[in-house]
């Protein structure tokens, strides 16, 4: 039995922050964990951001509902759930993937969790586990399910080390050349042909 494990920002979906950034033209959003490399200081600078520029989550999820997954998305989700199981895992927050997801018609996804206060405010962040992506790896293997998983990024490496069968989509080339043992694709169409061929059953029909 084979599970399909997917990244989602820059898999599936742009990159929910620098979208989120563009749509309200609040620049300093743009910064990443290459800007401010700890996550929680990052993390704080968004929430501040959002309540400087009067964002609770109702208008954050309005602004992301008008953002659409990447062009071929939904038709590769789709191709990929005829033939894996499949589950997405993320570093975003269930609160902000809620409108992309609907749109990939509402694949499993485990990432981690925003609190939110009564007025809608976004006071904190919770996140699911240390390196939860492996995590989420390793709990599937205990339950003898074969791993293949893509990613972008550096966040999704420990996640295709552990997997049985790892694979870089869209990945920038400093990540490439980093990480030369994972076949790396750039199409939907030669990511089903990499899924394929990490599969130990034949799906070529
Ligand atoms: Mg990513």
């Amino acid at each position: 039995m084979e599970i399909a494990c997917l990244d989602l920002e820059g898999v599936l979906i742009p990159e929910i922050w620098i979208a989120f950034a563009e749509k309200t033209g609040i620049d300093e959003l743009r910064a990443t964990t290459r800007d401010i490399p700890d996550y929680d200081v990052l993390m704080q600078q968004r929430l501040r951001l959002l309540d400087e520029h009067g964002y609770g989550l109702h208008q954050i999820q309005e602004v992301i509902d008008e953002l659409s997954p990447l062009e071929g998305a939904r038709e590769f989700i789709d191709w990929l759930r005829e033939r894996f199981q499949v589950i997405i895992l993320s570093d975003t927050f269930y609160e902000f993937s809620q409108p992309l997801m609907r749109q990939l018609g509402f694949p499993t996804l485990l990432c981690h969790k925003l609190e939110v206060d009564d007025q809608g405010r976004v006071v904190d962040y919770l996140l699911r586990q240390k390196d939860p992506k492996r995590q989420a790896v390793i709990s599937l293997k205990s339950i003898y399910y074969r791993i293949i998983a893509a990613g972008d990024s550096y966040n999704d490496t420990t996640m295709l080390a552990e997997a049985h069968a790892g694979i870089l989509f869209k990945a920038p080339d400093n990540v490439i050349e980093e990480f030369p043992q994972y076949p790396a694709v750039h199409s939907y169409e030669d990511l089903k042909q990499e899924f394929i061929k990490a599969s130990v059953r034949d799906l070529s029909l």
